[in-house]
Protein backbone atom coordinates (compact mmCIF):
# COMPACT_ATOMS: atom_id res chain seq x y z
CA UNK A 1 0.00 0.00 0.00
CA UNK A 2 2.18 3.10 -1.07
CA UNK A 3 0.85 6.30 0.52
CA UNK A 4 -0.32 9.75 -1.84
CA UNK A 5 2.50 11.96 -1.93
CA UNK A 6 2.05 15.14 0.24
CA UNK A 7 4.99 17.57 1.02
CA UNK A 8 5.11 17.08 5.17
CA UNK A 9 6.00 13.52 5.95
CA UNK A 10 2.63 12.84 7.55
CA UNK A 11 -0.37 13.57 6.68
CA UNK A 12 -3.69 14.33 8.69
CA UNK A 13 -6.78 13.20 6.97
CA UNK A 14 -10.38 13.85 7.87
CA UNK A 15 -13.52 11.82 6.89
CA UNK A 16 -16.11 14.15 4.98
CA UNK A 17 -18.30 11.13 5.74
CA UNK A 18 -17.47 10.93 9.60
CA UNK A 19 -18.27 15.01 9.94
CA UNK A 20 -21.70 14.38 8.34
CA UNK A 21 -22.25 11.39 10.70
CA UNK A 22 -21.82 13.29 13.68
CA UNK A 23 -23.15 16.13 13.22
CA UNK A 24 -26.53 14.38 11.63
CA UNK A 25 -26.28 12.07 15.18
CA UNK A 26 -25.77 16.13 17.44
CA UNK A 27 -28.32 17.20 15.45
CA UNK A 28 -31.07 14.59 15.61
CA UNK A 29 -30.03 14.45 19.91
CA UNK A 30 -30.68 17.94 20.57
CA UNK A 31 -34.24 19.07 21.32
CA UNK A 32 -35.88 20.65 19.09
CA UNK A 33 -35.15 24.75 18.34
CA UNK A 34 -31.75 24.66 19.95
CA UNK A 35 -29.12 25.99 17.68
CA UNK A 36 -25.72 24.35 17.64
CA UNK A 37 -22.60 26.39 18.32
CA UNK A 38 -19.36 23.96 17.04
CA UNK A 39 -16.90 24.85 18.88
CA UNK A 40 -13.45 24.79 16.83
CA UNK A 41 -11.02 25.86 19.64
CA UNK A 42 -7.43 24.16 19.70
CA UNK A 43 -7.59 24.34 15.72
CA UNK A 44 -10.50 22.69 15.61
CA UNK A 45 -9.42 20.34 18.53
CA UNK A 46 -6.39 19.64 16.39
CA UNK A 47 -8.34 18.65 13.06
CA UNK A 48 -7.15 21.83 11.43
CA UNK A 49 -9.95 25.05 11.59
CA UNK A 50 -9.55 25.39 7.76
CA UNK A 51 -10.74 22.51 6.69
CA UNK A 52 -12.87 21.81 9.46
CA UNK A 53 -15.27 24.81 9.15
CA UNK A 54 -16.45 24.64 5.67
CA UNK A 55 -17.04 20.72 6.00
CA UNK A 56 -19.31 21.43 8.91
CA UNK A 57 -21.06 24.38 7.32
CA UNK A 58 -22.20 21.55 4.32
CA UNK A 59 -24.02 19.90 7.16
CA UNK A 60 -25.97 22.83 8.17
CA UNK A 61 -23.71 24.33 10.92
CA UNK A 62 -24.37 28.24 11.32
CA UNK A 63 -22.26 29.47 14.31
CA UNK A 64 -18.40 28.45 15.55
CA UNK A 65 -17.35 29.10 18.71
CA UNK A 66 -13.94 29.40 19.68
CA UNK A 67 -11.28 30.61 22.74
CA UNK A 68 -9.62 33.97 21.35
CA UNK A 69 -9.20 36.17 18.52
CA UNK A 70 -6.48 34.41 16.44
CA UNK A 71 -9.20 31.63 16.02
CA UNK A 72 -11.52 34.20 15.22
CA UNK A 73 -9.83 35.83 12.62
CA UNK A 74 -9.02 32.19 11.30
CA UNK A 75 -12.97 31.11 11.14
CA UNK A 76 -13.54 34.78 9.41
CA UNK A 77 -10.88 33.55 6.39
CA UNK A 78 -12.86 30.66 5.41
CA UNK A 79 -16.46 30.95 6.71
CA UNK A 80 -20.08 31.28 4.33
CA UNK A 81 -20.88 35.43 5.12
CA UNK A 82 -23.96 34.39 7.23
CA UNK A 83 -22.42 31.99 9.76
CA UNK A 84 -21.51 33.45 13.01
CA UNK A 85 -18.39 33.08 15.39
CA UNK A 86 -18.29 33.67 18.58
CA UNK A 87 -15.37 34.24 21.04
CA UNK A 88 -15.36 32.84 24.52
CA UNK A 89 -12.39 33.99 26.14
CA UNK A 90 -9.38 36.34 25.38
CA UNK A 91 -9.55 39.14 23.40
CA UNK A 92 -6.91 41.76 23.74
CA UNK A 93 -8.14 45.27 24.00
CA UNK A 94 -6.84 46.53 20.99
CA UNK A 95 -8.38 44.50 18.89
CA UNK A 96 -11.74 45.40 20.14
CA UNK A 97 -12.38 47.39 17.01
CA UNK A 98 -11.59 44.40 14.65
CA UNK A 99 -14.10 42.18 16.41
CA UNK A 100 -17.01 44.46 16.23
CA UNK A 101 -16.42 45.85 12.93
CA UNK A 102 -16.15 41.97 12.15
CA UNK A 103 -19.80 41.54 13.76
CA UNK A 104 -18.28 38.54 16.16
CA UNK A 105 -20.13 37.34 19.19
CA UNK A 106 -17.97 37.54 22.05
CA UNK A 107 -18.36 36.94 25.75
CA UNK A 108 -18.61 39.54 28.65
CA UNK A 109 -17.07 38.69 31.55
CA UNK A 110 -15.82 42.18 33.89
CA UNK A 111 -17.67 44.73 33.68
CA UNK A 112 -14.69 47.02 32.46
CA UNK A 113 -14.63 45.44 29.07
CA UNK A 114 -18.53 46.10 28.48
CA UNK A 115 -17.66 49.49 29.25
CA UNK A 116 -14.68 49.47 26.42
CA UNK A 117 -16.73 47.66 23.76
CA UNK A 118 -20.08 49.50 24.07
CA UNK A 119 -18.24 53.25 24.14
CA UNK A 120 -16.35 51.50 21.12
CA UNK A 121 -19.11 50.37 19.29
CA UNK A 122 -21.30 53.86 20.19
CA UNK A 123 -18.07 55.85 18.74
CA UNK A 124 -18.04 53.00 15.36
CA UNK A 125 -21.47 53.25 15.03
CA UNK A 126 -22.23 49.71 15.38
CA UNK A 127 -23.74 47.16 17.66
CA UNK A 128 -21.33 44.83 19.76
CA UNK A 129 -22.45 41.35 19.61
CA UNK A 130 -22.35 40.21 23.57
CA UNK A 131 -22.79 37.42 25.35
CA UNK A 132 -22.58 38.25 28.84
CA UNK A 133 -21.22 35.00 30.80
CA UNK A 134 -22.54 34.41 34.15
CA UNK A 135 -20.56 32.84 37.19
CA UNK A 136 -22.27 29.76 38.68
CA UNK A 137 -19.92 27.85 40.38
CA UNK A 138 -16.86 27.33 37.92
CA UNK A 139 -15.42 29.59 39.37
CA UNK A 140 -13.39 30.59 36.40
CA UNK A 141 -14.47 33.60 34.48
CA UNK A 142 -17.92 34.77 34.50
CA UNK A 143 -19.83 37.90 36.46
CA UNK A 144 -21.14 37.43 39.63
CA UNK A 145 -24.63 38.44 41.04
CA UNK A 146 -22.79 41.28 42.93
CA UNK A 147 -21.49 42.73 39.86
CA UNK A 148 -24.65 42.72 37.94
CA UNK A 149 -26.18 45.96 39.12
CA UNK A 150 -23.15 47.84 37.49
CA UNK A 151 -23.85 45.59 34.42
CA UNK A 152 -27.73 46.76 33.99
CA UNK A 153 -26.53 50.63 34.66
CA UNK A 154 -23.89 50.28 31.02
CA UNK A 155 -26.94 48.19 29.11
CA UNK A 156 -29.09 50.90 30.47
CA UNK A 157 -26.81 53.86 29.51
CA UNK A 158 -25.86 52.11 26.24
CA UNK A 159 -28.95 51.03 24.73
CA UNK A 160 -28.15 51.54 21.25
CA UNK A 161 -24.45 50.02 21.52
CA UNK A 162 -24.88 46.08 21.82
CA UNK A 163 -27.34 42.80 20.95
CA UNK A 164 -27.78 40.98 23.92
CA UNK A 165 -27.19 37.77 21.89
CA UNK A 166 -26.72 35.66 24.83
CA UNK A 167 -26.62 35.01 28.47
CA UNK A 168 -24.38 31.90 29.27
CA UNK A 169 -22.26 29.42 31.98
CA UNK A 170 -20.13 27.17 31.97
CA UNK A 171 -20.83 24.16 34.08
CA UNK A 172 -17.75 22.19 36.05
CA UNK A 173 -17.50 18.36 35.00
CA UNK A 174 -20.93 17.55 33.66
CA UNK A 175 -19.00 14.50 32.22
CA UNK A 176 -18.68 12.96 35.70
CA UNK A 177 -21.32 11.81 37.61
CA UNK A 178 -19.46 12.94 40.74
CA UNK A 179 -20.03 16.53 40.10
CA UNK A 180 -24.04 15.81 39.82
CA UNK A 181 -24.76 17.81 42.59
CA UNK A 182 -22.12 20.67 41.69
CA UNK A 183 -24.01 20.75 38.07
CA UNK A 184 -27.66 21.22 39.37
CA UNK A 185 -26.45 24.15 41.82
CA UNK A 186 -24.95 26.08 39.14
CA UNK A 187 -28.08 25.45 36.82
CA UNK A 188 -30.20 26.89 39.71
CA UNK A 189 -28.17 29.93 39.75
CA UNK A 190 -27.92 30.39 36.35
CA UNK A 191 -31.69 29.91 36.14
CA UNK A 192 -32.19 32.63 38.64
CA UNK A 193 -29.79 35.06 37.17
CA UNK A 194 -31.02 35.07 33.71
CA UNK A 195 -34.33 35.27 35.75
CA UNK A 196 -32.92 38.55 37.32
CA UNK A 197 -31.81 40.11 33.62
CA UNK A 198 -35.44 39.22 32.32
CA UNK A 199 -37.22 41.55 35.21
CA UNK A 200 -34.65 44.74 35.02
CA UNK A 201 -35.82 44.13 31.30
CA UNK A 202 -33.13 42.71 29.57
CA UNK A 203 -34.29 40.04 27.52
CA UNK A 204 -31.21 37.73 25.42
CA UNK A 205 -31.70 36.43 22.44
CA UNK A 206 -30.55 32.75 23.77
CA UNK A 207 -29.11 31.17 26.54
CA UNK A 208 -26.89 28.58 26.69
CA UNK A 209 -24.98 26.13 29.20
CA UNK A 210 -24.10 22.67 28.12
CA UNK A 211 -21.09 21.91 26.28
CA UNK A 212 -21.15 17.73 24.81
CA UNK A 213 -21.27 16.36 28.01
CA UNK A 214 -24.16 18.22 29.55
CA UNK A 215 -25.87 18.01 26.02
CA UNK A 216 -25.71 14.35 26.21
CA UNK A 217 -26.23 13.68 30.48
CA UNK A 218 -28.77 16.53 30.97
CA UNK A 219 -30.99 17.47 27.70
CA UNK A 220 -32.92 19.78 29.98
CA UNK A 221 -29.93 22.12 30.15
CA UNK A 222 -29.52 22.51 26.60
CA UNK A 223 -31.85 25.86 26.69
CA UNK A 224 -31.58 27.73 23.06
CA UNK A 225 -27.87 26.89 22.03
CA UNK A 226 -25.18 23.57 23.24
CA UNK A 227 -22.06 24.91 22.33
CA UNK A 228 -20.34 20.85 21.29
CA UNK A 229 -16.97 20.39 20.68
CA UNK A 230 -15.45 17.15 21.31
CA UNK A 231 -18.86 15.12 20.36
CA UNK A 232 -18.45 16.12 16.93
CA UNK A 233 -15.20 14.60 16.21
CA UNK A 234 -16.36 11.67 17.32
CA UNK A 235 -15.14 11.30 20.78
CA UNK A 236 -16.98 10.83 23.93
CA UNK A 237 -16.12 13.53 26.58
CA UNK A 238 -15.77 10.54 29.19
CA UNK A 239 -16.86 6.81 29.38
CA UNK A 240 -19.73 7.58 31.60
CA UNK A 241 -21.09 10.11 29.09
CA UNK A 242 -21.24 6.95 26.84
CA UNK A 243 -22.46 4.75 29.03
CA UNK A 244 -25.26 7.50 30.19
CA UNK A 245 -26.07 7.32 26.40
CA UNK A 246 -26.21 3.68 25.53
CA UNK A 247 -27.50 2.34 28.78
CA UNK A 248 -30.84 4.18 27.04
CA UNK A 249 -30.20 2.78 24.16
CA UNK A 250 -31.85 -0.48 22.45
CA UNK A 251 -28.28 -0.72 19.98
CA UNK A 252 -25.39 -0.81 22.36
CA UNK A 253 -22.59 0.65 19.67
CA UNK A 254 -20.97 3.67 19.45
CA UNK A 255 -23.05 5.93 17.38
CA UNK A 256 -20.09 7.95 16.66
CA UNK A 257 -17.60 7.91 13.81
CA UNK A 258 -13.69 8.94 14.22
CA UNK A 259 -12.68 11.93 11.83
CA UNK A 260 -8.94 12.33 11.92
CA UNK A 261 -6.71 9.67 10.23
CA UNK A 262 -2.77 10.46 10.71
CA UNK A 263 -0.80 8.85 7.82
CA UNK A 264 2.77 8.83 7.64
CA UNK A 265 5.38 6.69 4.75
CA UNK A 266 8.61 4.95 5.56
CA UNK A 267 11.40 6.48 4.34
CA UNK A 268 14.05 3.91 4.96
CA UNK A 269 14.09 0.19 5.39
CA UNK A 270 17.07 -2.07 6.72
CA UNK A 271 18.18 -5.50 8.83
CA UNK A 272 19.90 -5.06 12.04
CA UNK A 273 22.11 -7.94 13.29
CA UNK A 274 21.14 -9.41 16.93
CA UNK A 275 22.81 -8.64 19.23
CA UNK A 276 22.98 -4.57 18.40
CA UNK A 277 21.03 -1.61 19.90
CA UNK A 278 18.45 0.07 17.82
CA UNK A 279 18.09 4.02 18.03
CA UNK A 280 19.70 6.16 20.74
CA UNK A 281 20.90 4.82 23.89
CA UNK A 282 20.10 0.77 25.13
CA UNK A 283 16.59 0.52 25.36
CA UNK A 284 16.36 -1.71 22.67
CA UNK A 285 18.14 -4.90 21.78
CA UNK A 286 17.77 -6.88 18.49
CA UNK A 287 17.62 -10.73 20.46
CA UNK A 288 17.72 -12.11 16.75
CA UNK A 289 18.04 -10.52 13.13
CA UNK A 290 15.56 -7.99 12.28
CA UNK A 291 14.22 -5.69 9.36
CA UNK A 292 13.38 -2.29 10.92
CA UNK A 293 11.24 0.88 9.29
CA UNK A 294 12.11 4.57 9.86
CA UNK A 295 9.18 6.49 9.94
CA UNK A 296 9.66 10.16 9.54
CA UNK A 297 7.73 11.40 12.39
CA UNK A 298 8.59 12.02 16.06
CA UNK A 299 8.09 13.72 18.87
CA UNK A 300 8.29 17.15 16.97
CA UNK A 301 5.74 16.03 15.08
CA UNK A 302 3.00 15.08 18.03
CA UNK A 303 4.19 11.25 18.14
CA UNK A 304 4.99 11.44 22.56
CA UNK A 305 8.86 10.19 23.23
CA UNK A 306 6.83 8.19 25.62
CA UNK A 307 5.52 5.82 23.35
CA UNK A 308 9.19 4.29 22.98
CA UNK A 309 9.46 0.66 22.96
CA UNK A 310 5.69 0.98 23.17
CA UNK A 311 3.59 2.12 20.61
CA UNK A 312 2.08 0.26 17.59
CA UNK A 313 1.48 1.46 14.46
CA UNK A 314 -0.12 -0.02 11.09
CA UNK A 315 1.58 -1.30 8.43
CA UNK A 316 0.29 -3.34 5.61
CA UNK A 317 -2.55 -3.53 7.97
CA UNK A 318 -0.40 -5.39 10.87
CA UNK A 319 0.00 -3.80 13.93
CA UNK A 320 3.48 -3.12 14.48
CA UNK A 321 5.63 -2.16 17.39
CA UNK A 322 7.57 0.89 17.85
CA UNK A 323 11.10 -0.01 18.94
CA UNK A 324 13.50 2.12 20.83
CA UNK A 325 13.47 5.47 21.86
CA UNK A 326 10.76 7.95 19.58
CA UNK A 327 13.78 10.51 18.34
CA UNK A 328 12.44 14.44 17.16
CA UNK A 329 11.83 13.62 13.41
CA UNK A 330 11.82 9.74 13.44
CA UNK A 331 10.20 6.58 14.88
CA UNK A 332 11.27 2.75 13.92
CA UNK A 333 9.26 -0.01 13.79
CA UNK A 334 10.05 -3.69 13.71
CA UNK A 335 8.45 -5.23 10.04
CA UNK A 336 10.87 -8.24 10.79
CA UNK A 337 7.55 -10.84 10.41
CA UNK A 338 6.12 -8.60 7.06
CA UNK A 339 6.72 -9.08 3.71
CA UNK A 340 8.11 -7.08 1.04
CA UNK A 341 8.12 -3.69 3.46
CA UNK A 342 9.34 -1.08 0.98
CA UNK A 343 10.19 2.65 1.19
CA UNK A 344 6.96 4.50 0.41
CA UNK A 345 4.52 2.66 2.07
CA UNK A 346 1.95 3.65 3.69
CA UNK A 347 2.30 3.68 7.57
CA UNK A 348 -1.01 4.66 10.13
CA UNK A 349 -0.41 6.49 13.39
CA UNK A 350 -3.85 6.89 14.42
CA UNK A 351 -6.52 5.71 12.29
CA UNK A 352 -7.44 2.68 10.46
CA UNK A 353 -5.57 0.08 7.54
CA UNK A 354 -7.68 -2.57 6.34
CA UNK A 355 -9.57 -3.80 9.43
CA UNK A 356 -6.89 -3.25 12.15
CA UNK A 357 -7.38 0.66 13.89
CA UNK A 358 -5.10 2.56 16.22
CA UNK A 359 -6.86 4.88 18.25
CA UNK A 360 -7.09 8.36 19.86
CA UNK A 361 -7.19 6.67 22.78
CA UNK A 362 -4.78 3.55 22.48
CA UNK A 363 -2.16 5.93 21.21
CA UNK A 364 -1.32 7.08 24.69
CA UNK A 365 -2.50 5.54 28.04
CA UNK A 366 -6.16 4.76 28.07
CA UNK A 367 -7.94 7.18 29.33
CA UNK A 368 -10.50 8.43 27.45
CA UNK A 369 -9.97 12.17 28.85
CA UNK A 370 -7.13 12.59 27.32
CA UNK A 371 -8.42 12.95 23.91
CA UNK A 372 -9.19 16.20 24.40
CA UNK A 373 -4.96 16.60 25.20
CA UNK A 374 -3.87 14.09 22.70
CA UNK A 375 -6.08 15.94 19.70
CA UNK A 376 -5.25 19.29 20.51
CA UNK A 377 -1.25 18.36 20.36
CA UNK A 378 -1.46 17.52 17.11
CA UNK A 379 1.01 20.29 15.54
CA UNK A 380 -0.82 22.76 12.96
CA UNK A 381 2.38 22.46 10.75
CA UNK A 382 1.18 18.78 9.80
CA UNK A 383 -0.65 18.96 6.32
CA UNK A 384 -4.07 18.38 6.56
CA UNK A 385 -6.64 16.99 4.00
CA UNK A 386 -10.26 16.35 3.31
CA UNK A 387 -10.92 12.91 2.48
CA UNK A 388 -14.53 11.54 1.02
C1 LIG B 1 -14.41 23.81 25.16
C2 LIG B 1 -15.69 24.39 25.54
C3 LIG B 1 -16.88 23.79 25.14
C4 LIG B 1 -16.94 22.47 24.40
O1 LIG B 1 -16.58 21.41 25.25
P1 LIG B 1 -16.73 19.87 24.79
O2 LIG B 1 -16.60 19.09 26.02
O3 LIG B 1 -15.59 19.62 23.86
O4 LIG B 1 -18.04 19.74 24.12
C5 LIG B 1 -18.05 24.45 25.48
N1 LIG B 1 -18.06 25.61 26.17
C6 LIG B 1 -16.92 26.20 26.57
C7 LIG B 1 -16.97 27.48 27.33
C8 LIG B 1 -15.70 25.61 26.28
O5 LIG B 1 -14.57 26.20 26.68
Amino acid sequence: MRATASHTPSVIELSSEAIAHNLRFIKRFVRKNVRISSVVKGNAYGHGIELYVPAAEKCGIAHFSVFSLDEAARVLAVKQAETSVMIMGWIPVERLQWVLENEIEFWVFEAERLLEALQLADLLGVKARIHIELETGMNRTGLGPFELNEIWTLMHDYKHAYVLEGLCTHLAGAESIANHVRIQRQIKRFRLMTGLFKEHGFQARTLHAASSAATIVYPAFQFDMVRVGILQYGYWPSKETFIHYVSRRKKKHDPLDRIISWKSCIMAVKRVRQGEFVSYGTTYLATEDKTIAIVPTGYSHGYSRSLSNSGRILIHGQRVSVIGMINMNMLIADVTFLNDVVVGDEVVLIGQQDDQVISVASFSELSNQLNYELLTRLPGGIMRRLTP
